[in-house]
């Protein structure tokens, strides 16, 4: 996730002011004192303990009773509430099997379900608790020995290559972590793998990290991590719709067809239970840096056959969006939109339920502030999404029916999910770093009484000397003192992506976290209440301050006389974007010449162990000169347009008409829909941003100016020449929107 602080000063503090006056007069301070009032940790802990009583997965009872529930809510709030559904396909397990008949000498059967844990809900609850499942796994039936392939990436099939190990016919077994749990047996079944296991190692999420639950906060040997393996990076959402909403007459592709759907089984299982497999194979020794922390040699392969069987149902299964609306009192046709899922994989209280009550709060504190006389200039929609934790369905459907009044009316979106103590992420589209800066402005960090955003920019310094260009980047500016917030890109994971990467909206992302431990239980049965309120956010503070800080930021969108975008910003990250791809190309290139040099040389074989089985890497290709002057160019003009829009927003600003700054909205409020590529990035036309998007082999990760970067890393050299023309027309389109606002400005 990510990080924040105060605001800069100079030609700022015009801008600042006019945003800081309400129609009723209250200025923000009075806003931000009346929202700090209404909003009460006790009640979040009520409302938790209420949503995450039962099971709330997808097409459960309890997740349809809680979204009622929360429909109730907002009209108690006195919102204008109602549901909106969506027909999506939802495979759910009918059967599933992971067993060997002989393993040292006797039948072995994984098990497949975590036991209750006494004074845990896991032990309370009546309801049925989905089993170890990964949705969107291919089904199937099959028998082959293990190959063990690390996290299962890129990088780790190329350490197989060099070892001489196929995957091919194989059931591979992966752990979890080092990048998206879905490119695993994606990447498997690449390779011509047949079945995929997953397991959490104990030294990524268990007993190497803190004691396990229910005695600390970490996963325990029978945890199991359940999750989505919808191929993402080709497009988010229901399989079978992309691009238009899972409606009843929708055409749709059939499950066969969808290219989101693995065609191969895919289970994840415990560590007691991957202990037992792992610690019979009988083959080559893993490198050194594939050990995890299980008492056993951990090998490459495996001679005992092994037996994965899942079947599913899958049918369509109705998803239940809640929405709500604050009207706007002066420009109702302009949308502050917030959003949060409802839906767990079991009872959810960390992932997702403690960023829902947080979303509750502010609805509630939103709602009692209209009610004392607030006039909320813009429309406020308020979002309780179903169906993220499968693939984002629930927020995705909805971008997707809604897609041309979004476009047209949105002014932002900002996202939550999980939620902990610890330091403010932050993360969304560089041109809302004033905005956000402005926003944090004079919240406070409960544990140590220190400004939320001096915490978030000593976190970011942090990153230190030894991080990648980007990070450093990050603590740099973090560094200086008058700077916005700096925010993190944004690639996949929660339910902004529709929003930003296929609308191009202006697009925020906050959660709080680091020292609450909730990876332990994530996506297990034990991600629970009780979990929740011992180890991830006690007192419920920072869950607390979550509303708060989602709240200002909304309610400074909501009132804002002038734009919320600040162009100098973006134009410095772009900068930055482009110098790293530049150099990208370098680094590939002299990786080629060195590695053709130890091929011509023989090193490979020379310094390999004889008795080993081990084979030469596949030659990387020669990377061309590329011409980087369109992106260069860009850049520069981009720098010089954003100059001039913020020097002459700080002049005149303040002291445009009522009819100067309808227009000057107008032009900027869909700024960011100029980054917007019409065909969109190669081989997956649904993501258009040209300036973010989740990488194609890391999936949660960011990938800046993606067109380029990837096509450089991937070996398509067509496609960054190609995409450094397309990328750097979409900077000149924003550049142009900028001097047509700054024309307003200054005429
Ligand atoms: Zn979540």
């Amino acid at each position: 996730m990510r990080r924040s602080v105060l605001f800069g000063l100079a030609g700022f503090l015009l801008a600042g002011a006019a945003l800081a006056q309400t129609p009723s007069g209250d200025s923000n301070a009075n806003l931000d004192a009346k929202l700090d009032a209404a909003i009460n940790p006790h009640e979040l802990d009520g409302w938790m303990k209420l949503l995450a009583a039962e099971p709330n997965q997808v097409g459960s009872p309890h997740d349809k009773t809680n979204a009622d529930w929360i429909l109730q809510q907002f009209k108690t709030f006195g919102w204008n509430a109602h549901i909106e559904t969506y027909q999506v396909l939802y495979p759910t397990p009918v059967s599933e099997s992971v067993d060997v008949a002989d393993l040292d000498g006797k039948p072995w059967k994984a098990t497949l379900q975590e036991r209750p844990i006494p004074g845990d809900s896991s032990s309370t609850a009546k309801q049925y608790a989905l089993p170890a499942y990964l949705a969107y796994q291919g089904d199937g039936d099959v028998t082959a020995p293990l190959v063990y392939v690390n996290y299962g990436n890129v990088d780790d099939y190329k350490r197989l290559e060099q070892l001489g190990i196929s995957v091919k016919g194989k059931i591979v077994i992966a752990r979890y972590g080092a990048g998206w749990r879905g490119l695993k047996p994606k990447l498997a079944q690449d390779h011509g793998a047949i079945g995929t296991l997953i397991y959490s190692d104990p030294a990524d999420d268990g007993y190497s990290q803190d004691a396990v639950y229910p005695n600390g906060p970490m996963r325990p040997p029978q945890g199991i991590q359940r999750g989505s393996v919808a191929d993402m990076t080709i497009f988010p959402g229901d399989p079978l719709t992309p691009g238009i909403a899972a409606k009843p007459d929708a055409k749709r592709l059939t499950r066969e067809t969808s290219p989101t759907i693995l065609k191969i089984p895919a289970l994840p299982i415990s560590y007691a239970d991957a202990q037992a497999l792992l610690g019979a194979m009988d083959g080559v020794v893993a490198p050194p840096n594939w050990r995890g922390h299980l008492g056993i040699t951990y090998r490459v392969t495996g001679s005992f056959p092994v037996h994965l069987a899942v079947k599913s149902e899958w049918s369509l299964k109705t998803i239940y969006d809640v929405i709500a609306q604050l009207k706007g009192s002066q420009y109702p046709d302009q949308w502050v939109i917030r959003g949060n899922h409802h839906d767990g994989w079991v009872f959810g209280a960390s992932d997702p339920l403690s960023g829902q009550v947080a979303l509750l709060a502010e609805a509630k504190a939103l709602g009692e502030m209209v009610k004392s006389g607030w006039k909320p200039k813009r429309t406020i929609i308020y979002t309780s999404w179903d169906a993220e934790e499968p693939m984002l369905l629930g927020s995705t459907e909805w971008a997707e029916d809604h897609a041309a009044e979004l476009q047209k009316k949105a002014v932002i979106y900002i996202n939550s999910d999980g939620n902990g103590r610890g330091i403010l992420n932050a993360g969304g589209s560089e041109d809302l770093e004033k905005f956000v800066s402005q926003s944090l402005a004079g919240l406070t960090d409960p544990e140590t009484g220190q400004p939320v955003a001096a915490r978030r920019r000593a976190k970011l310094r942090m990153l230190g000397p030894n991080a990648d260009e980007h990070d450093k980047a990050m603590a740099k500016l973090a560094a200086e003192p008058n700077s916005d917030m700096p925010l993190e890109p944004l690639g996949s994971g929660s339910d902004y992506s529709a929003y930003l990467q296929h609308l191009g909206l202006a697009t925020l992302d906050f959660g709080y976290g680091g020292e609450g431990r909730s990876s332990g239980v994530y996506h297990s049965r034990y991600d629970t209440y009780e979990h929740h309120s011992r180890f991830v956010d006690p007192g419920f503070v920072y869950d607390a301050l979550l509303a708060k800080t989602v709240g200002r930021a909304v309610i400074r969108a909501a009132d804002a006389e002038l734009p919320l975008q600040q162009a100098s910003d973006f134009a410095d990250a772009i900068g930055q974007y482009v110098g790293e791809v530049k150099k990208l190309a370098d680094t590939r290139r002299e990786a080629q010449e060195t590695q053709a040099k130890m091929l011509a040389d023989n090193v490979y074989a020379l310094a390999a162990d004889p008795t080993k089985p081990h084979a030469n890497p596949t030659p990387l290709q020669p990377v061309p000169k590329f011409d980087f002057s369109p992106l260069d160019q860009a850049a520069a003009t981009l720098k010089k347009s954003a100059k001039a829009y913020d020097d002459a927003l700080a002049v005149h600003g303040a002291g445009l008409s009522r009819s100067d700054r309808a227009k000057l909205q107008g032009v900027m409020q869909s700024i960011d829909e100029t980054l917007l590529l019409d065909q969109g990035l190669p081989s997956r036309p649904w993501y258009k941003n040209a300036i973010y998007a989740p990488g194609r082999f890391t999936g949660y990760g960011a990938k800046t100016l993606p067109g380029v970067r990837e096509a450089i890393e991937e070996e398509r050299w067509d496609d960054a020449t190609k995409y450094i023309g397309l990328t750097a027309a979409t900077l000149n389109a924003y550049s142009a929107r900028l001097d047509q606002a700054t024309a307003i400005l200054n005429h």
